[in-house]
């Protein structure tokens, strides 16, 4: 049976508490894996009809391990709510944008409707928040469609090349993958 017509089986009430359930992180509060994969090709259908395509940002928290070496992995649960939250409060003003945990100590941002110069810009702005608030620093690869990636598949490969360009630079960086590279 499909999700959808089980949904609309349901209240209001409890098809939100269901959708939560699917679509959450328990932990965080933000979007899951489950949920991206649904949207991310939403988008990029979306992306196809307006004129300056889709930003990805992918982040992911520097020497996290030595975090939680360092001070437990309950502290690091918190620190992982605690940038959430400042991801969050960075980009509240883009109603449009979504955050979802993607792994483990990373994030995945979509930026629908803007240029790879402006994801590149509130990648910058992000890694200052969480610089500023949070006891530990972040990396960012930013992608774009179609700038720099013609489907999904290339759109997320190269994100995360550009992540691990941050991270060779040093890590605290966000990087813009190069198509030429
Ligand atoms: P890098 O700067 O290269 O990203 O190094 P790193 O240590 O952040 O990366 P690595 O992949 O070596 O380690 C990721 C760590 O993230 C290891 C794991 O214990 C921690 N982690 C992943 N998910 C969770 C979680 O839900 N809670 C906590 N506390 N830690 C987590
Ligand atoms: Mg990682
Ligand atoms: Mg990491």
């Amino acid at each position: 049976m499909e999700l959808n017509t089980i949904l609309e089986k349901l209240g209001q009430e409890e098809r939100e508490f269901i959708s939560t359930l699917i679509e959450k992180d328990p932990l965080t509060g933000v979007y899951n894996r489950r949920k991206f994969d649904n949207d991310i090709e939403l988008l990029i259908s979306m992306s196809e009809r307006r004129t300056k395509g889709c930003g990805l940002l992918i982040i992911d928290i520097d020497n996290f391990k030595e975090f939680n070496d360092k001070y437990g992995h309950f502290k690091g649960d918190l620190l992982l709510k605690q940038v959430t939250k400042n991801i969050e409060k960075s980009i509240r003003n883009y109603d449009k944008i979504h955050i979802y945990r993607y792994g483990g100590e990373e994030f995945v941002v979509i930026i629908p409707d803007t240029t790879s110069n402006e994801a590149l810009a509130i990648g910058e702005r992000l890694r200052k928040k969480v610089k500023a608030t949070c006891d530990v620093t972040i990396s960012i690869g930013v992608s774009h469609y179609k700038e720099l990636a013609g489907n999904i598949n290339e759109l997320i490969t190269n994100a995360d090349k550009a992540l691990y360009e941050a991270k060779r630079m040093g890590k605290d960086k966000v990087s813009l993958y190069e198509k030429t590279s």
